[in-house]
């Protein structure tokens, strides 16, 4: 515990007002192995302010889109110098396995700064403009001011690039408050941002709690606009906060995703895609495949195969490149995960495998769970219906593809999903009829920061990443620009005082383009 990490307030590493700390605990030992200035209202508010000025005086949001692009791509850099030792931390801190922190964590931070260093280069260019009969018009992207980026623990170094990269291409400041498992990659990101040479209060990093900092943040008439990502539950109390002025929202939510396996399949290839789907990051994942929708002529050994290979998944800790899954993020979340398979036990459902927690040898105090399968599953059972965050897949035979579109959209949330099958065309038409913002077919987890990612109903609002997500981070202007002469001539029916030429001109042809409204 030799480092303190601290905020990024303003331009400068900051303690915090209160003068207090917490741990991070490495969750592969249950240990705490960092020291963390904790942020509280106060430190919320101080950043806000950092933002409003950096926003209000700072030369970031007038800078050319070019300027900004370059910045980015400074970080991006910076992100990829410094990648082994940020993997490091983050499966330390969050318990990413190492393989998995090198192998997709780091490269989506850096793509991400990229591609939005890319739009952010566009800038204005495809703004709409036209020359219209007696006018002309365009539209322009601006900022939308300060905004607050509030993120999960699941990924926290690609959430942090997910809320800051939109948020400053697009000319606009930022607060970002980690979760308080997790902070340590957002505070380096924050730093990386200064040495990038980001001028000063564009990129603020709070680390503290959710009721504390993150209702500062949320309910301050200083802030323009909340990112948020995390549960459907606090999404609510975001939107209510940000009510207060009409904060612009974007939330991206929980899911319960499905992973639709047709019986065309070819099913060694389907069996690894759907452990994928579900596995991944120990199922800490939102758009995680948890509900594994079978075909039911084809369910008895796709079935058995699964339970197999899953058996096979090794768990341990976070650093040991043999690791295929790390530990759960804290003691709190297994007990959440345990609890549920308790649930699914009363519910009727059989454990297939796993179910337990399991043991790590020289890592007791580790929080880890088995890879867990469930079956004899109702669509209507609570397993199936809530969001669990561990490693629980639970199982539903279909017998035709109405049937599983059907249970694919038995659900509050619209996130992702998949499907598997080896006609494309057949897939397409599932595809098509599953609500949700991302549908995958025979892969799964596939993000690009060229395309959207959100929810469709209690997943979220909004959009992340490409020109969509870029959007949420900024205002549209529409500029009129007239060219039809003197206002009175145009507009007859508009008789105020202004005094009366000696004869009126008649009402014109009627003028194409824009009329009077609103
Ligand atoms: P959470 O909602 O408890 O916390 C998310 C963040 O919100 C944390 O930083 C937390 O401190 C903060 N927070 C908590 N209460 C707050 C409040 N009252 N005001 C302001 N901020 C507050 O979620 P979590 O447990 O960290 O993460 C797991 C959840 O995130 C899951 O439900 C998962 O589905 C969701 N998630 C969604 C996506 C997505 O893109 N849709 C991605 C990752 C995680
Ligand atoms: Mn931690």
């Amino acid at each position: 515990m030799s480092h303190t990490y601290r905020l990024v307030v303003g331009g400068e590493l900051a303690t915090a007002a209160s003068g207090e700390t917490f741990d991070s605990i490495d969750p592969s030992t249950g240990e705490p192995f960092a020291t963390v200035a904790k942020a509280g209202s106060e430190d919320a508010r101080k950043a806000a302010e950092a933002a409003r000025k950096a926003f209000d005086e700072g030369p970031w949001p007038g800078m050319k889109g070019r300027e900004r692009a370059a910045a980015l791509l400074k970080v991006a850099d910076m992100v990829k110098q410094n990648s082994a030792a940020l993997a490091e931390l983050e499966a330390r801190d969050a318990g990413h396995t190492i393989r998995m922190a090198k192998g997709a964590d780091i490269g989506m931070v850096i793509s991400t700064f990229r591609v939005f260093a890319e739009l952010a280069a566009k800038e204005n260019d495809e703004a709409p403009l036209a020359r219209n009969p007696g006018s002309m018009n365009y539209a322009r992207y601006e900022p939308i001011g300060v905004c607050v980026g509030i993120t999960p623990w699941n990924f926290p170094i690609q959430m942090a690039a997910w809320k800051i990269a939109p948020a400053i291409a697009a000319g606009n400041t930022i607060v970002i408050k980690p979760a308080t498992y997790t902070p340590l990659t957002t505070l380096e990101i924050g730093r990386l941002c200064l040495e990038a040479g980001i001028p000063e209060g564009v990129v603020n990093v709070v680390a503290g709690s959710g009721a504390a900092v993150g209702e500062a943040l949320v309910a301050s008439p200083m802030v323009d606009k909340v990112a948020f990502t995390g549960s459907t539950e606090v999404g609510r109390r975001i939107m209510e906060l940000a009510s207060s002025n009409i904060k612009k929202c974007t939330l991206e939510l929980g899911g319960k995703s499905a992973s639709i396996v047709l019986d065309d399949v070819d099913m060694d290839y389907a069996v690894d895609g759907a452990l994928w789907g579900v596995f991944f990051h120990n199922g800490q994942v939102c758009s995680a495949g948890t509900r594994l929708l079978v075909q039911r002529s084809i369910a008895d050994p796709f079935v058995a195969e699964l339970t197999k290979r899953a058996e096979a998944i090794r768990v341990g800790p976070a650093l040991d490149p043999a690791s295929d899954e790390g530990p759960i993020v804290s003691e709190t979340q297994l007990e959440t995960v345990e609890r549920y398979v308790g649930i699914g036990r009363e519910e009727g459902a059989d454990v297939l495998t796993g179910g337990e927690r399991a043991v790590v040898e020289g890592h007791d105090g580790g929080f880890y769970f088995q890879p867990t399968v469930l079956g004899n599953v109702k669509s209507g059972m609570r397993v199936s219906q809530e969001e669990i965050f561990g490693p629980v897949l639970v199982i539903i035979p279909f017998e035709d593809e109405a049937e599983a579109v059907r249970i694919a959209n038995d659900s509050v949330y619209g996130l992702a999903g998949g499907v598997w099958s080896g006609d494309n065309s057949r897939a397409i038409k599932v595809a098509e009829q599953i609500r949700t913002g991302t549908v995958w077919i025979n892969d799964y987890h596939m993000i690009n920061p060229r395309y959207p990612f959100g929810g469709y109903k209690q997943s979220g609002i909004g959009r992340e990443h490409g020109e969509f997500g870029f959007n949420e981070y900024r205002e549209i202007k529409h500029i009129h620009v007239d060219l039809g002469g003197p206002s009175r001539a145009r507009h007859p029916w508009w008789d105020l005082t202004v005094p009366k030429r000696e004869k009126p001109s008649p009402p014109g042809p009627e003028r194409p383009g824009s009329k009077p409204s609103g």
